[in-house]
């Protein structure tokens, strides 16, 4: 299971916006985008004006990102979203919000995607009471998502929880005492709250 391995916040100075990608930490004046909102890198300070591919390139990138995806697998999403009926954008993001470590995230879980991710794959939680250990899983309409009973994690996932630093959306329903959450329809775009334009990734593919 291949993942970015880098500094998590050279990601977010890369694309010039806060990304999230590491909970608490983002919401401190510790946060890297604070201190030096500029590019990474030698020439960091010095990149010039974004050519329209460029800017095309930095919204896939930024989906990417946000979602902890390679490009393998992303292009695999595209492909999907293509063959999809309707908006082939909207399609893309909705299939990158059903991913399970996405959905521990959206239910207050994990503070972050990617401590979502790393509580899937170390087996904490459950999917209609079978262990899922795939962050990539894709969850289903009347699905419902739990903290197995046996997880070292509960403290954990309270803390997140009581943190409550994201609203739920209303495709997933959330029980905070029982650790659980329902997946109650498909995401639909207004639901899906990050800074993305869909339009240009479908351009930047067509090409
Ligand atoms: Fe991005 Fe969070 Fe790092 Fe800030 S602290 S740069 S938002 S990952």
């Amino acid at each position: 299971m291949a993942r970015y391995r880098d500094a998590a916040c050279r990601q977010c100075r890369r694309e010039g916006i806060k990304l999230f990608l590491k909970g608490a930490r983002c919401f401190t004046e510790k946060c890297a985008i604070e201190r030096r909102n500029y590019p990474p890198g030698q020439h960091g300070l010095n990149r010039g004006k974004l050519t329209p591919f460029g800017v095309q390139l930095r919204e896939k990138q930024k989906a990417k990102r946000i979602y902890g995806v390679l490009e393998q697998q992303f292009r695999k999403y595209f492909a999907w979203a293509e063959g999809e009926k309707g908006v082939t954008g909207e399609n893309l993001l909705k299939f990158l919000e059903r991913r399970l470590d996405n959905v521990v995230f959206r239910l207050g879980f994990a503070a972050s995607r990617r401590e979502g991710r790393q509580m899937v794959a170390h087996g904490h939680f459950q999917v209609n009471g079978r262990k899922v250990t795939i962050p990539s899983y894709l969850v289903k309409v009347g699905e419902m998502v739990q903290l197995r009973p046996t997880s070292k994690l509960q403290e954990r996932v309270v803390e997140n929880l009581n943190a409550g630093r994201g609203q739920v959306p209303p495709w997933l329903e959330v029980v905070p005492d029982e650790k659980r959450g329902v997946v109650r329809g498909q995401p639909l775009r207004e639901d899906i709250q990050i800074p993305v334009q869909e339009q240009l990734i479908v351009e930047l593919f067509s090409k």
